[in-house]
């Protein structure tokens, strides 16, 4: 079970990220039982992320009847459905942060092993739901270079190799740097990221975005609004994790 992840020793980190038994180490409790990298009941203990808005993924209240968040009600992103099977809670929050912020790849191995698991539980990869193109969501080109790693790119090329859905990384760029979204308030953040996003090519009806969080939604929003000022008719998001709004 999962009794510490924030105590990670960096023997364990250690141990977790070289050890040639390392493929079935469970990050979380070092039990060797863990074919993805986390043991079945450290898997069970994390934050499912029901129920929650069918269009953005907020997590709603377990009494909820209307799987739509106010925001969406009011103001509808251009993207249609969502599918983000944790809450962005610990120990989801410490493993993606590790994988994110460290390249640690052990611990996103397990969490995109389950997040793969959910799409395709959901039926995103069959033909009534399945997009013609995975789209991660981009970085900077100096801040990729910088990090040397996005992880919305790793996460998307291992989704199309499990489902045989052709994923781009040259079809949206970003443009710019910005400040940080966090601290700001609604409007400004639209504010901050309009325009933010370009495509440099047709896109196809169908596309789903890649993350590995949605914070707020407004990247997101951004994503969405560029791919379909640019043929898009039919987004989704496909993400890790979805972070609960302010008041919870
Ligand atoms: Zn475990
Ligand atoms: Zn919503």
């Amino acid at each position: 079970m999962i009794k510490g992840l924030g105590q990670l020793s960096t023997l364990i980190k250690i141990k977790v990220n070289s050890t040639a038994s390392s493929a079935l180490l469970c990050v979380a409790c070092l039990n060797n039982h863990a074919p993805t990298g986390l043991c079945v009941p450290c898997l069970s203990t994390l934050p499912s992320n029901t129920p929650a808005c069918r269009q953005c993924a907020l997590p709603l209240a377990a009494t909820a009847v209307d799987l739509q968040c106010g925001e969406c009600q009011v103001d509808a992103p251009d993207f249609h459905r969502s599918y983000a099977p944790w809450r962005y809670q610990f120990p989801v929050n410490r493993l993606i942060s590790h994988y994110k912020y460290h390249q640690q790849r052990a611990f996103g191995r397990p969490l995109i092993s389950g997040f793969i698991q959910h799409l395709q539980n959901q039926g995103c990869f069959e033909a009534h739901n399945r997009p013609d193109l995975i789209i991660p969501s981009p970085m900077h080109p100096q801040k990729r270079r910088k990090r040397g790693f996005n992880q919305a790119e790793d996460m998307a090329e291992q989704v199309a190799r499990h489902s045989g859905i052709p994923w781009s990384v040259n079809l949206l760029q970003r443009n710019r740097m910005t400040v940080s979204q966090s601290g700001l308030k609604r409007q400004q953040r639209l504010a901050n990221l309009s325009n933010l996003y370009q495509v440099t090519g047709t896109v196809p009806a169908r596309v789903a975005i890649v993350d590995d969080v949605i914070t707020t939604g407004a990247t997101a929003r951004a994503i969405a609004s560029a791919l379909c000022a640019g043929g898009a008719q039919d987004v989704q998001v496909w993400a890790l994790a979805r972070t609960p709004a302010a008041h919870d």
